[in-house]
């Protein structure tokens, strides 16, 4: 195999065969492909797409880079949920600890911030101690013990997306229907689950910001997973603006404690309670998503979920007393309001530009070796369909370096539309289920 062959084909549209595909992601894998060669035949995939059968190998080849965890000999039914990623998406922070405190294992693998989105690993290493690059032993261990673990890919779980992962963040080769889906799929079915629900997200601040494309890579992940004998739920839904009150590492630790905790903001927490009703259902324990809205609330309003997500956190080796008192964790030195130019209504966001402001303050990563400042974030005041004063603040940036403020407060301002009227429709935070 001459890789650059398989570049230029790709280049000019052609189709590689599976054998190809396999060779590839074995040679890249094991480092004998350089990252140039690799980031080049992905920016070619980006832009000429692949065919299903191209898709099912190149997701199959990812899978088998690593192991396939077997979890068989644990009690209960095994189910995860998987975001395609967008702006204060912090729902994996609720969801494990709430699906795990009712009854089911939740084997979590996820991922680190991607392009302008942000990442669950991320998010739990800003509490000091969280390590999520346990071995499998211990993994294995943690979710025996309390029924949940959430981990980083480690080098025998699909270690070709944990390499082709961190090359995409930073060569602008996320948005491709495919290899989104192959990334994503030789995750979740390394992980040894039964059933799967997937948070596919559309609007300004998604990969696939049309909805029709965004339906398109939900029926592809569907189609993935239960090829693959796993049930498989995708739910559509919102990213036209950010979910919950804030982006940043440590801040969406904050709001997801408070979402455990009964308080915190009503998109973040309704979203939460509909992805663990999917997984209730898909886990056999209740007959229908209304049933399991319903448990996963009292699972939130008798403690059992923050106690559950306390006892994650202490098996990970964090620190536990983050979860009675957030102030623990680590703030930005500074803070600076951005205020609205105009008066009237936001009428829309340009939810992606808000993504790239968190990471420009030093949030997310824009080389593959750059290290995350935990406590910088963005800080939402308002949503679409608000009335907004002249002057008054649309989001505070909480900052610990001068160095590119005013780049991140630039982009801020400019991603709030303003309109005199208040719009005739705010968007739905969930379009539609596919799958069911
Ligand atoms: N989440 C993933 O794990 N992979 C992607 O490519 C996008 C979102």
């Amino acid at each position: 195999m001459r890789v650059v062959d398989l570049i230029r084909r790709k280049r000019d549209s052609g189709e590689l065969t599976r054998e190809e595909i396999e060779q590839l992601i074995s040679a890249y894998t094991k480092g004998d492909v350089p990252d140039y060669q690799m980031s080049a035949w992905l920016m070619a995939v980006v832009l000429r797409g692949m065919s299903r059968q191209e898709t099912a190998a190149l997701t199959e080849a990812m899978l088998h880079s690593g192991q396939v965890l077997d979890f068989s000999g644990l009690v209960g039914r095994k189910v995860d949920k998987h975001s395609t990623g967008g702006v204060g998406d912090k729902t994996s922070l609720v969801i494990a600890p709430i699906v795990a405190a009712g009854g089911l294992k939740v084997p979590m693998i996820s991922g680190r911030g991607l392009g302008h989105s942000g990442g669950t690993l991320d998010k739990l290493e800003s509490i000091p101690g969280f390590n999520v690059n346990l071995c499998l032993l211990d993994f294995e261990r943690v979710l025996a013990t309390c029924g949940c673990a959430l981990i980083g890919q480690t080098a025998e779980i699909a270690p070709a997306d944990k390499k082709i992962y961190a090359l995409r963040d930073v060569t602008g080769t996320v948005e491709s229907p495919a290899l989104i889906c192959a990334s994503i799929m030789s995750k979740k079915l390394a992980e040894g689950i039964d059933a799967l629900v997937l948070d596919v997200k559309t609007g300004s601040g998604a990969f696939m910001k049309n909805i029709e494309d965004a339906a398109n890579l939900a029926e592809l992940l569907v189609e993935t997973g239960k090829r693959m004998g796993k049930q498989v739920v995708a739910l559509l839904t919102d990213m036209s603006q950010p979910l919950g009150h804030t982006a940043g590492n440590a801040m969406e630790v904050v709001e997801s404690i408070e979402v455990l905790s009964g308080a915190g903001p009503a998109d973040l927490r309704e979203l939460c309670l509909e992805l663990a009703a999917w997984m209730f259902l898909l886990g056999e324990r209740v007959k229908t998503p209304d049933d399991g809205k319903k448990l996963s609330s009292d699972l939130i309003a008798s403690g059992q979920a923050r106690e559950k997500f306390r006892e994650i956190v202490g098996l990970q080796g964090g620190d536990v007393g983050v979860v009675d008192d957030p102030r623990r964790l680590k703030r930005a030195r500074q803070t600076l309001d951005v205020a609205s130019p105009s008066e009237g209504f936001i009428a829309a966001t340009q939810c992606e530009q808000l993504g790239i402001a968190c990471v420009v303050l030093g949030g997310g990563r824009e080389k593959k070796d750059d290290t995350i400042d935990p406590a910088v974030g963005l800080e939402f005041h308002k949503r679409i369909g608000d009335a907004v004063e002249r002057s008054e603040p649309l989001c505070t940036l909480h900052y610990n370096s001068e160095t590119r403020l005013e780049e991140a407060r630039r982009l801020v301002e400019t991603a709030y539309q303003i309109e005199p009227e208040k719009p005739k429709s705010i968007p739905p935070l969930i379009h539609r289920v596919i799958g069911a």
